[in-house]
């Protein structure tokens, strides 16, 4: 469960990048994260996964606060969230199959297991039999893809994808999109941030829309209806 009480995000001197934020998310639900370019959703995506200190309010995960944790804990906290960034990320010297292992080698899996789990993960977005081509060999929805295995390797209970249709056509978003409803209904909490209203429109999914930092409209479980005009 992930939940967020007066939650503001201040760069330097500069923008207010979430203010006032209070969400509860519980386990297994499908949240879009919508707004605008600049609306916050990356920073919130930072904070909950404590690669950001909020400025004021706090954040739980798993009922643990996170906003002043130690480093230690929020190494631990990382281990349950898949982080699909919106840049990707990916080693561009490494094939798909190393840049998936390497997420499990760094938390010192045995290489029998990797080997095994990586192929596995691979196949299930679609990629098998791509496993030796590097990101620059890959089409952009093929990098989502080694992005989003690389994010489930480990199992986690959330996964937090930032943009993961961002620069994708109309069908391959749409792939994308069905990667990560598979694993929510496999049990896996799954925010997605998007600025895509069609995508959003066309599912039975909860949406957080924000709007400069703010929380302007919450469907709190249910589909978006309607236009946001
Ligand atoms: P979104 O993901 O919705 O596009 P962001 O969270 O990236 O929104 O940005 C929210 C606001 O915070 C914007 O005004 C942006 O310019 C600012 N911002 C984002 N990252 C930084 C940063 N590292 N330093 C200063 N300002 C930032």
């Amino acid at each position: 469960m992930i939940r967020t009480v007066h939650l503001s995000k201040v760069y330097g001197k500069g923008a207010r990048a979430l203010d006032d934020v209070s969400l509860q998310i519980n386990r297994g639900e499908f949240v879009f994260v919508m707004g605008k370019s600049g609306a916050g959703k990356s920073t919130l995506f930072w904070v909950l996964s404590g690669q950001v200190r909020p400025t004021s309010g706090s954040v739980f995960v798993n009922d643990k606060s996170i906003a002043r944790a130690t480093s230690g804990v929020i190494a631990r906290l990382r281990r349950q969230m898949g982080l699909v960034p919106q840049d990707l990320k990916l080693l561009e010297r490494r094939t798909a199959y190393e840049n998936v292992a390497f997420a499990m080698q760094v938390i010192e899996r045995p290489e029998c297991e990797i080997k095994e789990r990586v192929r596995e993960v691979l196949a299930m977005v679609g990629l098998a039999g791509r496993e030796d081509a590097y990101p620059n060999q890959l089409s952009g929805g093929e990098q989502q893809r080694v992005a989003i295995a690389r994010a489930i390797v480990n199992g986690p209970q959330i996964i937090l994808a930032d943009e993961p249709t961002g620069n994708l056509d109309s069908k391959t978003a749409e792939d994308i999109l069905k990667i990560l409803e598979r694993l929510n209904r496999k049990g896996t909490t799954v925010l997605v941030a998007t600025h895509n209203e069609s995508l959003v429109e066309s599912r039975n999914h909860r949406v957080v829309y924000l709007e400069r930092g703010r929380v302007r409209i919450d469907t709190g479980g249910r589909p978006l209806w309607g236009d946001l005009q």
